[in-house]
C-alpha cells in the first residue's frame, strides 16, 4: 500500500474514532441539535483531518457531516472546491448507490466518503429536505445573498441567523455565471453544502436572478431553483419615457382596441387613492404605459403560468424593471401592478427602478429625502395590490437609506446583494496577503474596461490612490473608497479567470475561511441590522 493510502486510511480511522468517543455516531437528533447550537466552524484534529461539529445530521440509518481526511482534491475539482472538504455518510447498513464516492469500513460503520458534487446534493436532499432551496414567498424580510465565488454562503448564513430574515443563498444571473464559468447545479450545490456546514435547517431561497427569457429561466427551474427574477428590459419598450406628446398619441392610436379601451377607461385620466398616498395618472400617462409595458406584461402572465405549471405554488417571480433607462415613476408602477393583477400573476416582489442612482457596492447616489417620499408611493402601490415585496436591487452599502426601507416597507422587503460579498473576500485578502491584494488591484485596471460594457457604473478612477504610496497596513482602506470599491467590484470575472490571481484568490480563501466569513458575515449582518429587522428568538 502506498504511503499516502495508508496515511488517509489512518486519518479516516482517527476522525471515525474521534466522533465515536465524542459520542456523535449513535447521538440522538436532539443531542445533536444541541451541539449544533453549541458549535462554531471546524474542529482540526490534526494531520489535516478535520470536520464541522454543526454539519453532523442524522436521518434514519444514516449519519451526514463535512469533514476533510486529507485525500488530495479531485483534479476536475472547480477552484471553490479545492479545500479537501468532503461529504461523509456513514451507516451500519448498506449505503445507498444514489451517494458518489469511495466506500469503506471503520470503527464497525460503512461509511462513504465522496465530492460535494450535484449527484451528492441530490442523494443527500432526499434525507435532509432542507438542503434543498424552498420558496419563501411566506417569509417577511428576505435577503438576497449572491455569492459569486462559491464558498461564502457559511458567511451569509450567519449573518441571517440572528434574525428574523431568510436568506436566498445561490442566486446569480446569466452575466455571473458566465463570467465565473458557474452554472445552476453548481451555484444551488455549493449554496447547500455550505447550508450543511453551518447546520443551517431553517430553509433558504434559491434566485435565477435577471433571466430574460423562458429557456434561461428553464435552466434555473431544472436546478430547482424556486425563485425566478423576471427582467423585463427586453420586452418592455423604454423609448416612449422621453416621446413628445404627439408622438405618443400617434403610437397610441396604432395599438388594438381591446388594450386602448381598457386603458382608457381604466387609467387615463384617473386618480388612484391607495392608504395615504394619491396617485394620478394623466391621460398621456396611461397611454405611455401602455406603448412601453403592455407586451412585458403579456410576457409576464406566460412567464408566471409557466413557473405554476412546473413548480406547482413553490415558486417566487420576482418583477424587474430596474435596469431601464428611466426611474418607474409612482403612476408607471402602479399600470403595472394593477394589469399584473388582473392578469392573475403571482407576484412575490417587484424592483422598479428608484429616483437617484443605485449604483453597484457603494451607498444611494441622490437626495434621501425625495427617495423616501417616492418609496412610500411604491409600497403603498405594492401594498394595494396583493402585497408584494418592494425589491430593492443593487441592494447593497446603501446604508443612508435602508432605515427608510425597512421602516416604510414595515420590513416586508427583498434586499438583493451580490457583488459586495465578492469584495468581502477582496477586503480579507487586503487584511492578510498585501501581495495578493497589490496583485488584484493593479489588474483590476487591466480587465475595467471590458467590465464597463456590463455594468453602469461612473466612478473617477484617478482618485484612487497610488498603491505604491500606500503601507501594507493600510490596504483595506480601498475596500473604504467609493472608487476602488467599484473598480473591484465590477472586475470579478477577468480577476477569478486571471492564472496570475484567481488561483491565489481562492487558495487563499479555503486557508483563510474564517477571516472570509467574518469579513461577510460582519457586512451583510450591519446591511440587516441598518434595515431595523428584529433578532431571531430561539
Ligand atoms: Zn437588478
Amino acid at each position: 500500500m502506498e504511503r499516502s493510502e495508508l496515511n488517509i486510511r489512518r486519518n479516516r480511522e482517527l476522525l471515525l474514532a474521534v466522533l465515536d468517543r465524542r459520542g456523535l455516531l449513535d447521538a440522538k437528533p436532539e443531542a445533536l441539535a444541541a451541539l449544533r447550537e453549541a458549535s462554531w466552524g471546524r474542529t482540526d484534529l490534526g494531520a489535516g483531518v478535520f470536520y464541522y461539529p454543526r454539519s453532523f445530521f442524522a436521518a434514519g440509518n444514516l449519519r451526514f457531516l463535512l469533514a476533510g481526511t486529507g485525500g488530495p482534491d479531485a483534479p476536475d475539482a472547480y477552484p471553490n472546491e479545492r479545500d479537501g472538504k468532503r461529504l461523509l455518510v456513514l451507516s451500519r447498513e448498506e449505503i445507498s448507490r444514489d451517494f458518489e464516492g469511495e466506500r469503506f469500513s471503520a470503527s464497525g460503520w460503512k461509511v462513504l466518503e465522496g465530492p460535494r458534487s450535484w449527484n451528492n446534493y441530490l442523494a443527500i436532499k432526499e434525507h435532509l429536505p432542507f438542503l434543498a432551496p424552498a420558496s419563501l414567498r411566506g417569509e417577511r424580510t428576505t435577503i438576497g445573498c449572491g455569492d459569486r465565488l462559491g464558498m461564502a454562503g457559511p458567511g451569509h448564513i450567519r449573518a441571517a441567523r440572528g434574525f428574523r430574515v431568510s436568506p436566498v443563498l445561490a442566486q446569480l444571473s446569466m452575466r455571473e455565471l458566465k463570467l465565473t464559468g458557474r452554472t445552476y447545479p453548481r451555484v444551488v450545490k455549493d449554496a447547500a453544502f455550505a447550508a450543511l456546514q453551518e447546520g443551517f435547517d431553517r430553509g433558504y431561497g434559491a434566485d435565477g436572478d435577471h433571466l430574460k427569457n423562458i429557456p434561461d429561466i428553464d435552466t434555473a427551474l431544472d436546478a430547482g431553483m424556486p425563485m425566478i427574477t423576471l427582467d423585463l428590459t427586453e420586452v418592455m419598450d423604454p423609448a416612449p419615457a422621453s416621446w413628445t406628446d404627439a408622438a405618443v398619441e400617434e403610437s397610441f392610436a396604432r395599438l388594438a382596441e381591446p388594450v386602448r379601451r381598457r386603458t382608457l377607461d381604466d387609467y387615463a385620466g384617473r386618480t388612484f387613492s391607495l392608504g395615504g398616498a394619491s396617485i394620478a395618472v394623466p391621460d398621456i400617462e396611461a397611454k405611455r404605459c401602455a406603448l412601453m409595458y403592455w407586451k412585458a406584461l403579456e410576457f409576464t402572465g406566460e412567464v408566471d403560468r409557466h413557473l405554476r405549471s412546473r413548480r406547482g405554488d413553490a415558486y417566487d417571480l420576482e418583477v424587474s424593471i430596474d435596469e431601464t433607462t428611466a426611474p418607474t415613476v409612482p403612476a408607471h408602477h402602479l399600470f403595472i401592478a394593477s394589469e399584473l393583477a388582473r392578469r392573475g400573476v403571482t407576484v412575490n416582489s417587484l424592483a422598479p427602478r428608484f429616483i437617484g442612482e443605485f449604483q453597484k457596492g457603494i451607498d444611494y447616489i441622490g437626495n434621501p429625502g425625495e427617495f423616501e417620499k417616492q418609496f412610500a408611493v411604491h409600497c403603498a402601490i405594492a401594498k394595494a395590490y396583493g402585497g408584494y415585496k418592494i425589491s430593492i436591487h443593487s441592494g447593497s452599502d446603501k446604508f443612508s437609506v435602508y432605515p427608510a426601507i425597512g421602516r416604510l416597507t414595515d420590513l416586508r422587503v427583498h434586499v438583493k446583494t451580490a457583488g459586495t460579498s465578492w469584495l468581502e473576500a477582496v477586503r480579507a485578502a487586503s487584511l492578510q496577503d498585501p501581495g495578493l491584494f497589490r496583485d488584484l488591484l493593479a489588474k483590476a485596471y487591466e480587465y475595467f474596461p471590458e467590465a464597463l460594457k456590463l455594468y453602469h457604473i461612473t466612478p473617477d478612477l484617478a482618485r484612487i490612490p497610488d498603491p505604491e504610496g500606500v503601507a501594507d497596513e493600510d490596504l483595506p482602506s480601498y475596500l473604504g473608497l467609493p472608487e476602488s470599491r467599484q473598480l473591484l467590484h465590477v472586475s470579478y470575472g477577468g480577476l477569478l479567470n486571471d492564472p496570475a490571481t484567481g488561483p491565489r484568490l481562492f487558495r487563499f480563501l479555503a486557508d483563510r475561511e474564517e477571516l472570509h466569513y467574518g469579513c461577510v458575515g460582519d457586512h451583510i449582518r450591519a446591511h440587516i441590522l441598518r434595515l431595523g429587522a428584529p433578532a431571531h428568538g430561539r
